[in-house]
């Protein structure tokens, strides 16, 4: 065994089918009285039906949370939290909704319960990104790890086909890179190899039949394995350049995880053969890149840059910015080596 340090984060996990009705009882648990309902303009039906269900426990609904976490829709809801009184929030959406949650936390310290309805993992992590004049800059504190996390089955059968597999590999790109990690462990690798696992089992399953109760649950379970992955150990090139096309060229969050992933992998394939080995197991396949691209694309995903609004001409910009201050990475980062990667997942080309 290698030496290891582990940290371990605090958080509570209620999982199942249903359990939005036990949003009352965790509020109340917190001791709070006043919860300020977030969501997106999307699922602000959803968000209506838990105000009334909460009743005299909800103050409000704020339904404006906007990809990214922008620093002037955190101001407008801080608003509402003062006008409120609001004494907590609930979260109730994708990493979206739940960057405004934690945004809200990082400025009043006010209690969070999270009810997601992705897989995209924010959830479980103790960081969060803002966009402020068209950067994204990303911090660490625990001040913004929600208190409560509710995983409610019933909530993500809505989720369309395309978002689903886009969502399921964005959870599976932070078990991939939690297994190369700097600060990897043994814990965490193992729920890193469950949570990927878990999402290649459901995806196939789920694209044959969207409300399959039991392929949602695996996809549930395998995203929050794979968020407390992302919470606990750092990451590397792939999350350094989805960061950046995500931040400064504006692609979209989960999109972009899909395609770059595959090649993000092979890129490092060689520097943790035996990670590729564990990733391939994971999956049920030889070849760990491979697996991940065919994982995407035969579930109808986009796999190429190009498909999901990169022009070419960025990609020079985007090779200069992720070098620029590069995050440790089990292969030494070459400005050529990730052109070339970027060309790869510019073109779609399977690793
Ligand atoms: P999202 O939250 O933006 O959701 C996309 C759209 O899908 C929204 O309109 C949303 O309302 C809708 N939606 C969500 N769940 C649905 C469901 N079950 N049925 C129907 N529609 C549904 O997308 P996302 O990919 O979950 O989150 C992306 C954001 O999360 C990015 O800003 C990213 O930076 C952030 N993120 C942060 C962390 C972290 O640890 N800080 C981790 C992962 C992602």
């Amino acid at each position: 065994m290698q030496p290891f340090i582990y940290n371990a984060l605090p958080s509570r996990v209620i999982f199942g089918f249903g359990t939005l009705t036990q949003a009352a009882d965790e509020i109340r648990a917190l001791g709070c009285s006043r919860a300020l309902v977030l969501t997106t303009p999307f699922q602000r039906e959803l968000g209506e039906a838990l105000v009334a269900q909460l009743g005299d426990l909800a103050v409000g609904l704020y339904d404006n949370a906007t990809m990214h976490t922008p620093v002037e829709v955190t101001r407008d809801a801080l608003g509402v939290v003062e006008s409120t009184k609001a004494n907590c929030v609930v979260a109730l959406g994708g990493g979206s909704t739940i960057g405004l949650g934690k945004a809200i936390a990082l400025n009043t310290d006010l209690p969070q319960i999270v009810i997601p309805t992705t897989y995209a993992g924010s959830e479980a992590t103790p960081i969060i990104g803002q966009t402020e004049n068209g950067l994204k800059t990303t911090q660490r504190t625990l001040k913004v790890l929600p208190e409560v996390i509710i995983y409610d089955v019933d909530l993500t059968l809505t989720l369309p086909a395309q978002m689903t597999v886009t969502s399921g590999m964005n959870a599976i790109a932070h078990a991939v890179e939690a297994l190369y990690s700097k600060d990897a462990n043994p814990l965490i690798s193992m729920l890193a190899e469950q949570g990927i696992a878990a999402i290649a089992r459901a995806l196939p399953r789920i694209h044959l039949n969207s409300e399959d109760k039991e392929a949602r649950s695996d996809a549930l379970f395998g995203a929050w394995a794979c968020g407390v992955c992302l919470g606990a150990v750092g990451m590397s090139i792939h999350h350094k350049l989805c960061h950046t096309l995500g931040g400064s060229f504006d692609l979209p969050h989960a999109e972009t995880h899909t395609v770059v992933l595959p090649h993000a992998t092979a890129y490092n394939a060689d520097a943790a053969p035996q990670v590729m080995e564990r990733i391939a197991r994971a999956l049920g396949v030889e070849h760990a890149a491979q697996g991940l691209f065919d994982l995407a694309d035969k579930h109808g995903a986009a796999t190429s840059l190009a498909d999901i609004g990169m022009k070419e001409s960025d990609i020079s910009k985007a090779v200069e910015i992720a070098c620029a201050s590069p995050y440790w990475n089990p292969r030494p980062i070459e400005p050529g080596a990730i052109r070339e990667l970027l060309e790869n997942a510019f073109s779609g080309k399977r690793p």
